[in-house]
């Protein structure tokens, strides 16, 4: 723990707020604690409504000098906190394992998707394309262009404390946005660090604090204030869907713009013609990695009835292998949910599919014993239940795999839209009409449809996010750039007459 801390300078000299240097704050004191053995490993008082409130005057500011530097500009700025994020990706990799309880690989790959993220934007800035349109009235020009929106709130979730705030930042500030982020309490010392290291490239670069800032605090003194603030045009929130329903609402009744980024309760379907090695390993990494806490974790799993029992008896031995343990550890695969809460939610779920007529094929076990006494370690669990289940509709936050049996691939299609999340979904099968089915206007009503891959570790160049209960919003790649701008429609008359549009007559003798 300290010589991760020490590397990253973050053993102390922080606090909740800043934009460029750190705010002193007078809020109670927060802690972030390793779900791994339980060990404090960083402290900050919480940032109140005053410092609250500098920070945005800060951001506010720097929106007006940030927005006036050329896009391609700031796309050499992004690339400059790019290599420097390059540079600490060890570093920050094992932080984010040692705050999080991910495991190692996939605490460096969430820093990687930070840098891809960085790349990327560095390309786009140079791409904010408007169209041209011809006008109908002669001796006119019609174009559309972007200009940057303002200061963009950025509510993010615990399990992913690097790259979720990196979809935004990066494609927020090509578009000469600032951008103030309030990360998980649970995760909020990785967020620091991430922004000591971007702070150093605005300095270098003679660039005014408040273009990156954080704030950390109590829900109503930071998170409302924050969601209510006109300053602030988008808020983009990403955490669960009762989070997205309370900020939607808050944020929509002073008509802002917001990007929900909500629960997903993602499914699988395999069908008699899958290659079920393939279809196997995709489920395991779908439902056991980073402990079945990804908002893409695999949560169902809908069998044809030919291969459930082949299927099911591969899992078990799958899940049989999978080495629990310390994060950190070369070897690990699967380490603690994020606190003893989780584990207990867990533990109520799978109470709840038994008592639904459920049954439980293997784990769901809170571990006990030296490292595990923390309480935040479980055997991941597969459960064989029925689709119309109560408990199979919910997002359980947690390692839990539900397998369920169709006959037909209609019936596997409804099965995969019925629940009110719809993140992302995949089919596992060889037969080309059953892909393109699922993928038709009637296949998978889903963000993000998948076929012979698993429902997670999407790639940043496609745009990110869900339907239905999972809140509609999209970052990342493709065109979301255009979320984080305002469109404005430019009309020029060289004509030296004033024809009006649809051709309406308004003549007056002057
Ligand atoms: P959470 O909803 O408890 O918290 C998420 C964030 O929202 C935190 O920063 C929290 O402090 C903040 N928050 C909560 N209530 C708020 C309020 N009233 N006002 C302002 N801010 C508020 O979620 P979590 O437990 O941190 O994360 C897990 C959830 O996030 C899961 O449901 C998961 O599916 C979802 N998630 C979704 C995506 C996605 O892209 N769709 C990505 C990651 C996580």
């Amino acid at each position: 723990m300290d010589v991760i801390l020490e590397a990253l300078d973050m053993k102390t000299g922080y606090t909740a707020a800043g934009g460029g240097s750190w705010i002193p704050c007078r809020g109670d004191e927060l802690e972030s604690v390793s779900p791994i053995d339980g060990r404090v490993i960083g402290r900050v008082r919480k940032a109140t409504r005053k410092e609250y409130e500098q920070v945005v005057d800060q951001a506010a500011t720097a929106f007006h000098h940030w927005r006036m530097v050329p896009a391609p500009v700031r796309g050499d700025i992004v690339r400059q906190i790019g290599d420097a994020m390059r540079r600490r990706k060890s570093e920050l990799g094992a932080l984010v394992s040692l705050e999080n309880g991910k495991i190692l690989a996939e605490g460096e790959g969430e820093v990687q998707e930070m840098i891809d993220m960085a790349d990327f934007a560095v390309g786009q800035s140079r791409m904010l394309y408007g169209l041209s349109m011809h006008s109908e009235r002669p001796g006119h020009r019609m174009y559309e262009q972007w200009h940057p929106l303002g200061p963009v709130g950025v509510i993010t979730a615990f399990n992913f404390p690097v790259a979720v705030w990196s979809w935004n930042a990066m494609i927020g500030l090509i578009c000469g946005d600032t951008l103030i982020w309030k990360p998980s309490s649970k995760t909020f010392l990785t967020a620091l660090a991430l922004l000591k290291i971007a702070w150093q490239i605005f300095r270098d670069n003679d660039l005014p604090e408040g273009i990156l800032s954080v704030v950390i605090g109590d829900r109503e003194d930071v998170g409302g204030a924050l969601i209510d603030d006109s300053r602030i045009p988008l808020i983009s929130a990403t955490g669960s869907t009762a989070m997205g329903q309370h900020v939607g609402k808050r944020v929509a009744a002073r008509l802002g713009r917001s990007i929900l980024e909500l629960g997903g309760n993602n499914a699988v379907i395999v069908t008699p013609k899958a290659d079920l090695d393939l279809a196997v390993r995709a489920i395991l990494f779908g439902a056991v990695g980073t402990a079945g806490q990804r908002c893409t974790s695999t949560r169902r799993v809908i069998a044809h009835r030919d291969v459930f029992d082949r299927l099911a008896q591969a899992l078990i031995q799958a899940y049989r292998q999978v080495p629990i343990g310390d994060p950190l550890v070369d070897g690990t695969l699967m380490g603690p949910l994020i606190d003893r809460q989780a584990v207990d939610t867990m533990q109520l779920a799978i109470q709840q599919i038994t008592s639904e007529g459920g049954t439980i094929l293997w784990g769901g076990r809170v571990l006990a014993g030296g490292l595990y006494d923390t309480g935040t370690y479980v055997s991941p669990c597969i459960a064989d239940v029925r689709p119309d289940m109560p408990i199979v509709a919910r997002e359980t936050f947690a390692p839990i795999l539900y397998l369920m049996r169709y006959d037909t691939i209609a019936a596997a299609i409804d099965i995969n839209n019925q629940v009110p999340q719809g993140l992302t979904s995949a089919i596992f099968t060889t037969d080309l009409r059953e892909a393109e089915q699922f993928l038709s206007h009637a296949g998978s009503d889903h963000g993000i449809a998948n076929v012979n891959l698993g429902t997670s570790g999407a790639e940043i160049g496609g745009a990110f996010g869900g339907e239905k209960e999972t809140g509609g919003g999209r970052e990342a790649g493709s065109d979301v750039w255009k979320t984080y701008m305002r469109r404005q429609t430019a009309t020029i008359n060289w004509s030296g007459q004033l024809p009006l549009a649809q051709g309406i007559r308004f003549d007056v003798k002057i």
